[in-house]
């Protein structure tokens, strides 16, 4: 894995390169249903143009985070920024969007396995570089076990080369050739070389990419005429996000940071308004029968198989739709997962803990911050999970594919829209929550079956 480049910082030096460890991974691939991962890769396109167009959708993004924005400050905060930069008017007609729609496979009472979202994530979503490096790995060991055929069958992966396709292409339509992309990093850095892999893809193309932080465009950012974005004398032509999805990336001068940088005339990747696509409550609504129909109208398809992906999920807004979901989960907490407008992992409540939040809320409309989902139950399958300074041990495992999709509009036209590569990750069933970064699942490569 260290001769592969499966890397990452240490915690105890989370930025010095000096010390380095490998990125934890699972022994041996995983199996996953072939139909279901054709049929995730099927459905990207088709979620590229949803988050798209629920982006350009002011009023659909109002509505649907009327009750989130009362009681989630975080949201709160992004939603008045996008009213602010919609105000002044937009700068740049170029958008780029990157994300990562991540699913499980859920095993419905037959033994058969159907494909469930989980989410996706439309900012800073991360994995696209460290994937590719994970697979001559996996390939080794497969061969150290005389499983060379089987080595053979892995499938080919690089979803950092996609993204730095998508990069490369909003680089292109902002033109100027001496403009930089600059991403923009978070203070605590340890998945710096997932990252390096997509600024590779960018440099061998002879584009200049900057990594900066919310502190550095506060320190020194500005904005010139036509609001062109200049940072330590340079003009930025985009801006890639790998932070400023959690409040804990923010504080006052990091907020007018991102003002700044929304206000913009870079391409962002996300703009604020794909950012707030991607919210938890957005997911919640997007469920609601007629809504996709209203989002992509005329694509009846394109509904149909994103609609196929949905698992059970319920709002918790008041009123006594709301009431009766409440009730429900509190009689039976195992059926769900209850979830915080929030991103990273480790913030969901299951089984209990579910149940005695949910009593406690249940008649407050703090409820409405959170959003209540099915619980996906896959066929767990055993694996050694391998990482740093922790016993090697069997365990059952549960994966979780995350495809990624790429687009780049300009204007009202779609210039790109691909799903360049995909992120399997696979942790200990006793974990119910959390991906790579926070410590509970690990890379892995799938194996189709
Ligand atoms: P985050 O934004 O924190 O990544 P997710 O919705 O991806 O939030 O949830 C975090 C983790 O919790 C997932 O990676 C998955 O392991 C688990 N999880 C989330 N939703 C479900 C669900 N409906 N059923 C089972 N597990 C879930
Ligand atoms: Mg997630």
């Amino acid at each position: 894995a260290l001769l592969e480049g499966v890397l990452m910082r240490t915690a105890g030096e989370p930025n010095a390169s000096d010390v380095v460890n490998y990125a934890p991974f699972t022994l041996l691939p995983s199996a996953v249903p072939r139909a279901l991962f054709q049929q995730a890769y099927a459905v990207q396109q088709d979620f590229n143009l949803l988050v798209d167009a629920i982006s350009q959708n002011k009023e659909f993004l109002e509505h649907t985070l009327a009750s989130t924005i009362k009681v989630d400050d975080f949201t709160a905060r992004l939603f008045r920024i996008h009213t602010q930069v919609l105000e002044e008017g937009l700068a740049q007609s170029v958008f780029l969007g990157i994300n990562r729609s991540d699913y499980m496979f859920d095993r419905g009472p037959d033994g058969a396995a159907a494909l469930r979202q989980i989410e996706i994530n439309t900012i800073a979503a991360s994995f696209a570089g460290l994937t590719s490096h994970t697979l001559p790995v996996h390939q080794r060991v497969l061969k150290v076990l005389g499983k060379s055929k089987e080595a053979s069958h892995l499938l080919p992966n690089n979803p950092a080369k996609g993204l730095a396709l998508g990069i490369a292409k909003a680089w292109e339509l902002y033109g100027s050739p001496s403009a930089v992309v600059m991403f923009l990093v978070e203070e605590v850095q340890r998945n710096i070389f997932d990252q390096r892999c997509v600024e590779n893809e960018l440099w061998n193309r002879n584009i200049r990419v900057i990594r900066r932080r919310f502190r550095d465009v506060f320190a020194r950012g500005s904005l010139g005429e036509d609001r062109r974005l200049y940072m330590d004398g340079q003009e930025v032509a985009v801006v890639y996000y790998r932070e400023g999805y959690v409040p804990k990336n923010y504080d006052q001068q990091n907020w007018e940071a991102r003002l700044l940088l929304e206000r913009s005339r870079a391409v962002k990747c996300p703009d604020i308004a794909t950012q707030l696509a991607g919210t938890k409550k957005v997911q919640q609504e997007l469920s609601r029968p007629g809504t996709l129909e209203s989002l992509l109208p005329g694509r009846a398809e394109a509904v149909a198989r994103i609609r196929a992906t949905f698992a059970g999920l319920y709002s918790l807004d008041m009123g006594t739709e709301g009431d009766k979901i409440a009730a429900m989960a509190i009689a039976d907490p195992d059926r769900f997962v209850l979830k915080p407008q929030r991103e990273g992992g480790g913030n969901n409540l299951y089984g209990e803990e579910l149940r005695q939040v949910l009593e406690k809320i249940r008649g407050s409309p703090e409820r409405t911050s959170y959003i209540l989902m099915d619980k996906i139950k896959p066929q767990p399958a055993p694996n050694y999970l391998l990482r740093a300074h922790s016993p090697l041990q069997l365990s059952e495992c549960i994966s979780e594919l995350g495809i990624f999709g790429v687009y780049v509009r300009q204007g009202k036209e779609m210039v790109m829209n691909t799903a360049p590569g995909h992120l399997l990750r696979t942790k200990a069933v006793e974990h119910a929550d959390g991906g790579v970064a926070a410590g509970v699942a690990v890379l892995d490569t799938p194996y189709l079956v």
